[in-house]
């Protein structure tokens, strides 16, 4: 039996054609072409002012945190459950990332967990679209706004989500996405950087390109600052993907429609909720199981692993991580965000890539349900 791959991205031929016109024509003075057609389509798309194209999504988070002035010692609440790449850049700058728990129906950041956690040096919160679902934003907007607190929007995930009917990347002072190669549009590696305020986004600009002004021809540097650019290739292939996002997200969500039907009742197994309000765009199909089955994530993993499904961890909660074990605000939270930590020891992300079959659904969930409950016989092995 075939191996299945937990992620993988949806390849056209428009795909094909616009990087290889691409490849052949984008130089010279045309070099630029493609990444303008690009953050054109996206603003419109998520419907922004100006759009900004990146290596990644963690160069966009480090740009957007720059750009809005947050430094050493500052304070930036963000979400435990999250993928590193969100918290790191708050490292970078030299603030202090604060850990706080997430709601046990979205996934994302609680609205009174981000109010307890401010203090005097708080100066912007991160708040996760996980997996694609989004977090209360009528609440949490007003929260940040009322403490003077700057809002990233990290929409890695959640391309194509909305939330009372405005798509992701549309929140807060910025917003940020990733077309990583498992995200669901992809241009191998990749970000975008959103916003409505044209100070942040000319910010960003001279940050991204050493210090030099858009337009300069003069290799004038005004100071020392970063290089974060997309090649035209990426480009290419992000615009293609852009003009398919309709039917990429419709796919994300008939996939999660096959787990949702092939799933019994009494499984004891719950899969990513829809909260009230929002559009789940479903990025990565995720398997909560009842604590009752007594298994433990990496359990699930490796067995699954063997019976050739690829799985990923319900991300661990940074605070558990050793990358933040000597980290001053990590201390006390397995408590304070016991959400995260019970949540993230008994969930996985199942198979979710664009070349998932129904079928492939069937087996996966007979497999899990074997795994859960010790029929481990019962497994078809790959
Ligand atoms: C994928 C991801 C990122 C990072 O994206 P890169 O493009 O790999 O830098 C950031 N945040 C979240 C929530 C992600 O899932």
């Amino acid at each position: 039996m075939d191996r299945i791959p937990v992620a993988g991205p949806s390849i056209t031929q428009r795909e094909i054609d616009y990087v290889t016109d691409a490849v052949t024509n984008a130089w010279y003075s045309s070099a630029n072409m493609y990444h303008a057609r690009f953050e054109t389509a996206f603003a419109s798309y998520v419907g922004r002012s100006h759009a900004m194209a990146l290596p990644s999504c963690t160069s966009a988070i480090h740009l957007s945190l720059l750009a809005l002035g947050i430094g050493p010692g500052d304070e930036v609440i963000i979400p435990d459950s999250t993928w590193i790449a969100s918290a790191a850049p708050i490292s970078y700058v030299g603030a202090i990332p604060v850990f706080v728990d997430i709601d046990a129906v979205s996934w994302c950041i609680r609205p009174d967990a981000f109010t307890s956690a401010i203090t005097d040096r708080t100066k912007a919160v991160i708040l996760v679209d996980l997996y694609g679902s989004m977090p209360d934003m009528t609440s949490l907007l007003p929260i940040a706004h009322s403490h003077g607190i700057k809002v990233i929007e990290d929409a890695a995930e959640a391309i194509g989500s909305s939330f009372q009917g405005k798509l992701a990347g549309g929140f807060g002072d910025v917003s940020v996405f990733s077309f990583h190669g498992s995200k669901t549009l992809t241009t191998g590696e990749g970000g975008m950087l959103v916003t409505d305020s044209r100070e942040i986004y000319e910010r960003a600009q001279l940050l991204r390109d050493h210090g030099r002004m858009t337009g300069d021809v003069q290799f004038f540097n005004s100071e020392v600052a970063y290089k974060y650019k997309m090649s035209s290739m990426q480009a290419a292939l992000g615009l293609a993907q852009l003009e398919r996002i309709e039917e990429l997200v419709t796919r994300k969500r008939e996939i999660f429609s096959w787990y949702a039907a092939a799933l019994p009742k009494n499984a004891g197994i719950e899969l990513n909720a829809e909260p009230a309000g929002v559009r789940n765009s479903y990025w990565m199909v995720t398997a909560v199981w009842d604590r009752a089955f007594g298994k433990s994530k990496n359990e699930v993993i490796s067995a699954m692993r063997e019976a050739g499904i690829d799985v990923r961890p319900f991300f661990h909660p940074l605070s558990s991580l050793p990358a933040y074990s000597g980290h001053v605000r990590s201390s006390g939270a397995r408590v304070a965000n016991s959400t995260s930590y019970d949540i993230g020891a008994r969930a996985v992300n199942l198979p979710s890539g664009f070349n998932l079959s129904e079928g492939d659904v069937t087996r996966i969930l007979n497999t899990l349900s074997a795994i859960l409950t010790n029929r481990v016989s019962e497994i078809e092995r790959a």
